[in-house]
């Protein structure tokens, strides 16, 4: 018998020689042979090796002219538009897709939203969120490829669109990005991309804007919940007065503080808070206390993987500690290790969330490891943050 290593590393330098998506899977096997966990992981690595490899957009385009552009895209022929963002979706995720929803409807377009999953539960109670489907695939795929315009949303991958993504990348319609992530990668044919922006939804605002949208209450309501979840309450380091005015449009057009708050971050189960007790209790501090560390496992869960839900602004409570600039939520999850990382300052962790298959902003990225053990991936995480600790210079 061949010893396991052995065979991953003849598979290796073999698919090495063959082209993209074959080499990438044997390395995703060789570099998680040790630690595989059955099938499900080893389909998920399968997935994930059938998809494309994207390159990043060479120069973003302005995003004056490109908000120029988008405001005649969204009132020209086009008539069936699918609107879409990344799996695990967060309020900006939905807020942003339900307001262009509302907007793109009142223009008399035809309008579906079809996610890779579920809307949290705690942004259902948006004007319909209801309507938003999971993607299935032999129901939906006719529908994505004959769109006339397909617009992903905070998204700046296909590769964070699980059972979209080749039908997008095969629809022969107008595809265009509205997103504000770091790097976006080249499918589309138009970008509208503000990374300086708190959120996707702040974009939105600025598009609007620009085509003279008379605000109402249901895009009201869900830009409002996008921008104060993206935002962390408005008040990350971005958020300044410009961004302020914009949110008194929003509550002048409907969307209740209040309201929103309570239904977002006010509707935590019991449940919820004894397993952020234990995770709590378990932080640990790493380089001289400037690296915090939250582990959460299906143990402390009663035995259930816990989903985003459940650990929705824990990693927060990281950053909460005096001196701690890096922070890390380490969840378990059914087959893979979720990685959440917050960074305070000008300390790039998306870097850091590439090295986990992952990426994002610069003080708010994730990743995840397939089928780790989660003390290995928080070792690794623990190793690898040492070279962020340190602030990098402000870029001249
Ligand atoms: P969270 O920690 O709240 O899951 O994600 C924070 C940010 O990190 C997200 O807004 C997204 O930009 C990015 N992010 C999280 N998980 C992933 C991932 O698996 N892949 C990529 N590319 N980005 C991620
Ligand atoms: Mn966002």
């Amino acid at each position: 018998m061949i010893p396991v290593e052995h065979r991953f590393d003849a598979i290796y330098e073999e698919s090495i020689r063959s082209y993209g998506p074959a080499a990438y899977l044997a390395s995703l096997i060789k570099q998680h042979s040790a630690r595989l966990q059955g099938l499900r992981a080893l389909q998920h690595c399968y997935m994930t090796s059938i998809s494309n490899e994207y390159t990043t957009v060479k120069q973003i385009p302005d995003y004056k002219t490109a908000l120029d552009k988008f405001a005649l895209h969204l009132r020209d022929e086009a008539e069936r538009y699918v609107l879409t963002t990344h799996v695990n979706s967060d309020g900006d995720a939905i807020g942003s897709q339900l307001a262009l929803y509302h907007v793109l409807r009142r223009n008399g377009k035809q309008v579906l939203m079809i996610n890779p999953s579920p809307v949290p539960e705690n942004m259902m109670f948006l004007r319909d969120a209801d309507r938003i489907r999971v993607v299935d695939e032999s129901r939906d795929a006719a529908e994505i490829r004959g769109a006339d315009r397909i617009v992903v949303l905070d998204v700046n991958s296909p590769r964070r669109l699980p059972g979209l993504e080749p039908h997008i990348i095969n629809s022969s319609a107008h595809k265009v990005v509205i997103d504000h992530h770091l790097d976006p990668t080249d499918f589309a044919d138009d970008y509208l991309v503000n990374t300086d922006a708190v959120a996707t939804s702040e974009i939105l605002c600025d598009l609007f804007a620009r085509m003279n949208v008379s605000l109402e209450e249901p895009e009201a309501a869900a830009l409002y919940t996008a921008i104060m979840t993206d935002s962390g309450n408005f008040r990350f380091p971005r958020v300044d007065a410009a961004l302020h005015r914009r949110i008194a449009d929003l509550i002048e057009a409907g969307a209740s503080p209040f309201e929103m708050y309570e239904q977002v971050y006010n509707q935590g189960s019991l449940e919820r808070t004894r397993l952020l007790g234990r995770a709590l209790a378990g932080i640990e501090l790493y380089h001289a206390g400037r690296v915090g560390v939250m582990r959460v496992t299906a143990a402390m869960n009663g035995d259930n993987y816990p989903d985003g839900s459940m650990t929705e602004g824990f990693v927060n409570e990281i950053l909460a500690l005096r001196g701690v600039v890096i922070g890390a939520l380490i969840t378990e999850r059914d087959g893979e290790i979720k990685l959440s990382i917050r960074s305070k300052g000008r300390r790039p962790i998306n870097e850091l969330a590439a090295m986990f298959d992952g990426g994002g902003h610069m003080n708010a990225a994730g990743g995840h490891v397939i089928g780790g053990a989660i003390d290995d991936v928080a070792a690794d995480f623990v190793e690898r943050s040492a070279a962020y600790v340190h602030e990098r210079a402000a870029s001249v």
